[in-house]
């Protein structure tokens, strides 16, 4: 049961380092909302608030597995 726990936070921690390293503000969030926080996202992810998506190609395996 542990085990299961650790690889949830290895998860965790993992999706915190790739938004660290390939995470971008959204654009469109600091045009019209400059006061509040831009959505960082990751390539290809779409900006829940505007709808923007990140123009990037998808992480590769080893950009994925680098982060
Ligand atoms: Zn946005």
């Amino acid at each position: 049961m542990s085990d299961m726990i650790d690889a949830h936070k290895g998860m965790k921690d993992h999706k915190v380092r790739l938004r660290a390293r390939y995470g971008v503000e959204c654009p469109e969030c600091k045009k019209f909302r400059p006061r509040a926080n831009a959505t960082i996202l990751l390539p290809q992810q779409r900006c829940k608030v505007d709808r923007y998506v990140d123009p990037r190609p998808e992480l590769t395996d080893a950009e994925w597995g680098d982060a």
